[in-house]
């Protein structure tokens, strides 16, 4: 029996009018990729890499909730894998639930949020089924990608740099209803054109990352590169780092990137990275042991990247932490930038803090991006001029694989999920524009 969901794919493939999908019926429930409150100490005593969100991310139906004036229902044609992601489906460093009891104590509408389960995703790309009455600019039928900088717009410390606001959240990760699902509740302030030459797919893994890195890169908030720049990125070919080389490289600077496998590295060199570091091949060794670290290391891969591009980096494109601060920090130029934004393998960092301030050097925190931010990299991607960095896409119902892919660093660049696409390669509107952009679009999935 045809569900309304169905009609909703249904009227969306075939790219019925906006009033026909104003008109759609909306379901009582729909499915969505969620982890469960009861089950969030099943992973008690396990080391971080056996947790495993195959067992924890589950698809599940979940009731639609009331939409607020200022929001909209999206019908989620695909979205994305993020480390969030893993994050969430392995309860580290903290089970979402306590985030989203501390956001239902804003609001009315907030309370919506605390639920016995997480509907989970930072990413997607979709339709606009409905808008809440103060929704000025969007409208049913509108094709769009949704961003995760989730901002109260009434608090007045939102209203500078909106990632400085004092309750600023990551839709999906610190907020519920997010991407991984049938249908997703968003602001209309996280709304954005979808690009018109991508698949549904393609468009839905860059929002977050790609977002992210354009802070980092390019924005005044972030390092600000200027050209003729040198830049280590380290997970050179993963999900940040793959928008961070392409910042670079448009911005007249010059990556250095760092990757583990010899694929990744060819894979680097198409993208036009000339400068490239297998850490694995290298065997770099940063710890000595779990409590001392080895300068004697962190020299030679300083002397690697002036071998390779000449000189120090002005900024180091910092994300995995313990593991690489210490040697970040020592390799950066005198008076260059460490810009940070995670710290996958443990945030309690150690550096010698002497080559911090003896050589003028600032590390900088950076977090996601502002709503102009996230626009401006969207619009890029737009124009074809940043790529997605898509190399596998994966079922509704295996979102938990693609996450334990993405946990066991398996994957490159982004993986993304089909949540209402039937299948990939569907909701192109601009196929000539695609025509011509085609390698680097598909640059990362003929790679995989
Ligand atoms: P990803 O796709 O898994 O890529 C990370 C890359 O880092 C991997 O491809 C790996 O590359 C490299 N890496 C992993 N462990 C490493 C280690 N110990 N030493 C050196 N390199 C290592 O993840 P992502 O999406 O790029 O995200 C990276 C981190 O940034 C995550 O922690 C994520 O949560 C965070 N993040 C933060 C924000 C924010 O707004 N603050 C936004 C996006 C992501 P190789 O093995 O090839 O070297």
């Amino acid at each position: 029996m045809a569900t309304q969901i169905d009609a909703i794919r249904t009227a969306i493939l075939e790219g019925a009018p906006a009033e026909d999908i104003a008109a759609l019926p909306l379901p009582e429930s729909y499915r969505a990729a969620v982890v469960r409150a009861d089950e969030q100490e099943m992973f008690a005593g396990l080391a971080s890499d056996e947790k495993d969100p195959r067992k924890s991310v589950h698809v599940d139906d979940v009731a639609l909730p009331e939409l607020a004036p200022d929001e909209a229902y999206v019908a989620i044609m695909a979205s994305s894998i993020n480390f969030n992601t893993v994050w969430t489906s392995i309860f580290e460093p903290l089970p979402t639930f306590g985030f989203l009891q501390r956001l239902a104590k804003e609001s009315e509408w907030a309370k919506r949020h605390d639920q016995p389960f997480h509907q989970i995703g930072s990413d997607a790309s979709g339709v606009v089924l409905r808008v809440g009455s103060a929704v000025r600019n969007w409208k049913p039928g509108d094709l769009v990608t949704v961003h995760s900088n989730y901002v109260d717009d009434q608090d007045p410390s939102a209203h500078d740099d909106s990632m400085l606001a004092t309750n600023q959240r990551i839709w999906g990760f610190e907020s519920n209803y997010g991407g991984l699902a049938e249908i997703a509740l968003a602001k209309a302030n996280q709304l954005m054109p979808k690009p018109a030459h991508l698949t549904w797919e393609e468009a839905a893994v860059n929002p977050l990352c790609n977002s992210t890195s354009y802070r980092m890169i390019v924005s005044p908030n972030g390092s600000g590169m200027h050209q003729g720049q040198r830049v280590l990125v380290w997970g050179a070919a993963g999900g940040i780092g793959a928008y961070a080389v392409q910042y670079v490289l448009n911005g007249g600077g010059i990556p250095i990137g760092v990757v583990s496998s010899p694929d990744k590295v060819e894979l680097l060199h198409e993208l036009g990275c000339e400068h490239v570091i297998d850490r694995k091949a290298e065997d770099y060794k940063f710890w000595k042991d779990e409590h001392t670290q080895d300068p004697g290391e962190w020299r030679r891969l300083g002397k690697k990247i002036r071998e390779l591009s000449g000189d120090d980096p002005d900024i180091v494109f910092e994300h995995p932490g313990r593991s690489t601060m210490g040697a970040s920090v020592f390799v950066t130029k005198r008076g260059g930038m460490i810009i940070t934004c995670a710290a996958t393998s443990g945030f309690t960092i150690e550096y010698d803090n002497r080559y911090l301030w003896m050589m003028l050097k600032t590390l900088k925190g950076c977090h996601y991006a502002n709503y102009r931010e996230a626009w401006e990299a969207n619009r890029l991607v737009c124009d074809g001029k940043i790529h997605p960095v898509m190399s596998k896409v994966f079922p509704f119902d295996e979102t938990g694989e693609a996450a334990y892919q993405v946990h066991h660093n398996q994957h490159e660049g982004k993986l993304g999920i089909l949540a209402l696409a039937p299948e990939e390669g569907l909701g192109v509107t601009d196929p000539e524009m695609r025509e011509r952009l085609l390698p680097k679009i598909t640059l990362f999935r003929r790679h995989s």
